[in-house]
Parts: C-alpha cells; sequence; structure tokens
C-alpha cells in the first residue's frame, strides 16, 4: 500500500475516536444545560459534518488502495462473462432442438414491474439450461411486440416451433417449459433471487457490495438493448438536457401508488439527503451548482421543487411526467419518457428514491452495471433492496447481542429473517434459531449472500 493509502487509514481510526469524543462531552454538558433544544441541534449539525468527513475519507479508500484498476478490469470481465453466457444460452446451436422455457409478456403492470418479470424468467433459463422464448404479442406497450421496441433476446432461436408446451412445475424434464408469474408459484425454485451463482460469487463480491442487485443488473444489461429509432428518441430527448456531473438522481413515485403501495412522501425528505451528498461532495471539492435529475410520475412535483428549493438546479422534463401521471402511462410514448428517465437516473453519481417502487429498483439495478459498485450510491427513503417475490431475505449476525433493551438477543452465526431497516440504526426481524421477533441493532449484522449452483457453462471461455 501507499503512503497515502496508510495515512488515510489512520486518519480514519483517529477520526472515529474524535467524534466520540465530542459526542460523549456535548452531551453530558448538554444534560446540565437551560435551551437543550437549540444546543442539541447545533451538536447534531457538528456530527453530521464529522461523519460526512469519516464517509468522504472512507470513500477514498479505494482510490488509494492500489486496487482501483483491478477492480475495473475485474467488474469488466466478470460482467461480460455474464453477458457471453447469457448469449450462448440464447442461441443455441440447432434452435428447434433445444430446450425452452416460455414467458409471456402480459403481466398486467407497469414497466419496472414487467421488466422484472424477464429477469425472473431469464435467470429460470440461466438455472436450467433452457433458451428464454419471450412472447410479447399484444404487449401493452407496444402491441406488436417487444421486438419492434428493443433488440430480441435471441438472434437465432424465438420460437418453440409446434412442440408440445408442458406448464412448470408439472413436469421438470419437458422440452419446452411455460413458466407463470413469480408471485404465483407456490415452491419457489432456490435459483430465485436474491441468490447468485456460486461459480461466480466470489469474484463479484471483491468489487461489489450488493452482488444480488448487481446480478439482477446483467440480466437488465442483457434484455434491455434499445432498437435504432427508439434509442434515438431517447438520445434527442436528452440532448435538449444539460446532463452533467456532479449529479444526483431523485425518483419521486406518487399517483396511484400512494396510500396503496407506499406512503407519500414530501420532496423535503428527499432533499435531504441530497443535501448531504454535495455537503459531503463539499469537503474535497468545489461544487459550481447543485444539480439534480428530477423523475416522476407526478406532474406538479418539478414545478413544486424548483420553487421551494432555487439554490438548486432541476433537470427533467414535465411532458414526461405528465405522460407517467394519466392513463396514457401504458402507451408507446410513455415507454420513451420512463427509458429517458431510468437510463439518466442510472447515470446519476448518487440515487435518491423509494424501492417500494419497481421504477426506483430498475433504476439503481441499471447503475449497478454503469459502474463497478454502486452499493453506496443510493438512499431509499422505505424498503430495503428486494425483488419481488424472492425467497427469504436474511441476515446473519456477526457480533452476539443480549438482548437487554427493546431488542432481540442472537449469538454469532445466526440467521435472522429480515423485515426491514428503519433507518434509525435498528431492522427489525426474526432469529431463525429461536423464532424470536423484534428489533435487531444493523451494525451487529451482515447480509446474508445465497450461494446456488448455477449451470457453469463451460463452454463458454472465462
Ligand atoms: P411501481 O408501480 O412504481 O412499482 O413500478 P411499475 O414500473 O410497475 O409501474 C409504474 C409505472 O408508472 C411505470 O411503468 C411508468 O409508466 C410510471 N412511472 C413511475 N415513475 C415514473 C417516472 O419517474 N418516470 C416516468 N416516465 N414514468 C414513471
Amino acid at each position: 500500500p501507499t503512503e497515502d493509502y496508510e495515512n488515510l487509514r489512520r486518519r480514519i481510526y483517529s477520526n472515529t475516536k474524535e467524534l466520540w469524543y465530542y459526542v460523549h462531552h456535548e452531551l453530558t454538558k448538554v444534560i446540565q444545560e437551560d435551551n437543550k433544544a437549540e444546543k442539541i441541534q447545533t451538536i447534531l449539525d457538528q456530527i453530521g459534518e464529522r461523519k460526512r468527513s469519516l464517509l468522504s475519507d472512507q470513500q477514498s479508500l479505494p482510490e488509494l488502495d492500489g486496487y482501483n484498476e483491478w477492480r475495473q478490469a475485474e467488474a469488466a470481465n466478470v460482467s461480460d462473462l455474464v453477458q457471453r453466457r447469457l448469449h450462448y444460452l440464447q442461441n443455441p446451436p440447432d434452435c428447434k432442438d433445444a430446450r425452452k422455457l416460455i414467458c409471456n409478456l402480459n403481466k398486467g403492470c407497469g414497466f419496472g414491474c414487467q421488466l422484472h418479470h424477464i429477469v425472473y424468467c431469464l435467470i429460470f433459463a440461466y438455472a436450467t439450461e433452457r433458451t428464454l422464448i419471450l412472447n410479447s404479442k399484444g404487449w401493452r406497450y407496444n402491441n406488436k411486440g417487444w421486438e419492434y421496441v428493443f433488440m430480441p433476446i435471441s438472434d437465432t432461436c424465438t420460437s418453440a416451433y409446434d412442440d408440445k408446451v408442458v406448464m412448470w412445475p408439472v413436469t421438470y424434464d419437458a422440452k419446452v417449459l411455460a413458466l407463470t408469474f413469480i408471485d404465483s408459484i407456490s415452491q419457489k425454485p432456490k435459483f430465485l433471487p436474491l441468490a447468485i451463482p456460486k461459480d461466480l460469487a466470489h469474484r463479484i463480491t471483491r468489487f461489489n457490495g450488493d452482488p444480488s442487485s448487481w446480478w439482477i443488473g446483467q440480466m437488465l444489461k442483457y434484455i434491455l438493448k434499445p432498437r435504432q429509432a427508439m434509442q434515438k428518441a431517447i438520445n434527442d430527448t436528452i440532448a435538449k438536457m444539460n446532463f452533467k456531473k456532479p449529479i444526483v438522481g431523485v425518483h419521486i413515485r406518487r399517483t396511484d401508488k400512494v396510500g396503496t403501495e407506499a406512503a407519500f412522501h414530501h420532496i423535503h425528505e428527499y432533499m435531504v439527503h441530497v443535501k448531504d451528498y454535495y455537503d459531503q461532495l463539499e469537503l474535497t471539492r468545489p461544487v459550481d451548482v447543485r444539480r439534480v435529475y428530477l423523475a416522476t410520475d407526478d406532474a406538479n412535483v418539478l414545478e413544486d421543487a424548483r420553487s421551494k428549493y432555487p439554490s438548486y438546479e432541476f433537470l427533467g422534463d414535465a411532458s414526461i411526467a405528465k405522460t407517467a401521471a394519466t392513463h396514457r402511462r401504458y402507451t408507446p410514448l410513455s415507454l420513451t419518457g420512463l427509458l429517458v428517465d431510468l437510463h439518466l437516473l442510472a447515470l446519476c453519481d448518487y440515487l435518491v428514491c423509494t424501492f417500494s417502487s419497481q421504477v426506483g429498483r430498475v433504476a439503481y439495478e441499471m447503475m449497478q452495471t454503469n459502474r463497478v459498485d454502486a452499493s453506496d450510491s443510493f438512499f431509499s427513503l422505505d424498503d430495503i433492496y428486494y425483488f419481488g417475490g424472492q425467497n427469504a431475505h436474511d441476515r446473519v449476525a456477526v457480533m452476539p447481542n443480549d438482548g437487554a433493551y427493546q431488542d432481540i438477543s442472537f449469538q454469532v452465526g445466526d440467521l435472522i429473517g429480515i423485515a426491514g431497516n428503519h433507518w434509525n440504526g435498528y431492522g427489525r426481524g426474526t432469529n431463525k434459531r429461536t423464532n424470536m421477533n423484534g428489533l435487531i441493532p444493523w451494525y451487529k449484522t451482515a447480509d446474508h449472500l445465497v450461494l446456488y449452483p448455477f449451470p457453469e457453462y463451460k463452454q463458454v471461455p472465462l
């Protein structure tokens, strides 16, 4: 390691102690003082500043540790390998003879939800070594089908001919299987998200902090290739915007979602995190304009944001939001707008959104394919990351907890089924050993990755 790296590492150690000295001293003092509220606000502001400084230093570590080029090359290599395996799977030498999996794109939901449906089918296909056939005639975003907007998911094999089609899971070994929606299958195969392929896991975890979403992002990368006309429409819309870095992406999902599947969040709740991002960035470099790319299905949000936050520059297309807000949501026009939004959100330096929305999650998954590791570059106001219909998501205890407060007890190695993070230092979950349900100090647990022995596609060179 370089001298700079060693110095930075020591600085973080020392400044973490300094943070504690400060908090301890100030709070002990404030106990005896009058006008506590004002004093506590000052302390909070100071802690925030010191926290940003620590995080900023930590983000510099990978730039100085000497492995940055290695991480970039490795991320590109593993992504390339997955893409080549998918290409191999999707283009069998003899299509007529190949085992196949059929999925229909007729899920009555939004585009994010439909993308996740295809991702689920493609993972299923990859796990069972079947070529995925996507039936999309009568698709709500283009009546003629997926292939009229995007490149087909196979160059050579797009039909099951006249072979008999058998519905999964009635039989596993039929030549042509058809798959229903993930929400309707009762016995979920272990290879479904958030599982990742065992043969690649130890490569992915060395450059990425959230391998499950990286893996899902790779599926999106394979399927989401706009055709020329669509790409031109996207490029033309983007060309009209002043999209420049640094920039923070904000996704605000309202309309039909609010009150049914998610709570209403005020613009202020998103902007707190945007401000925090820029305050931290300004510790190491000047920021001339605090830019925000705002994507939303609420036609009034852009104007509202501009009037409430005049010191920020908001990029976004009011007409896209307007289309997304109405019954025109499922038309070809709205698809172009949504692709612009997704593409740009995924190019932002940081993303503030609600993971209850599939659009927010797709943006993050795409972000994971645009860089080596996006796992530290987002904030979700509500859910932790998940894949709709996923298998159990556990965390594993890495420190013991005695459960002396309102939290539950656990031992090192216990698996805890996770319900969510409260973003206050605690999450909620169930200890699978004791069946106790309650609060868990998040920092004493780590994500439990499920490694599944997917086929290794030895025919595709490493
Ligand atoms: P979810 O309902 O938010 O979980 O995601 P879906 O993709 O299933 O459905 C939401 C639909 O609302 C999308 O497919 C879009 O048509 C529209 N929508 C939501 N947010 C946005 C946005 O930020 N921009 C655009 N253009 N459309 C959006």
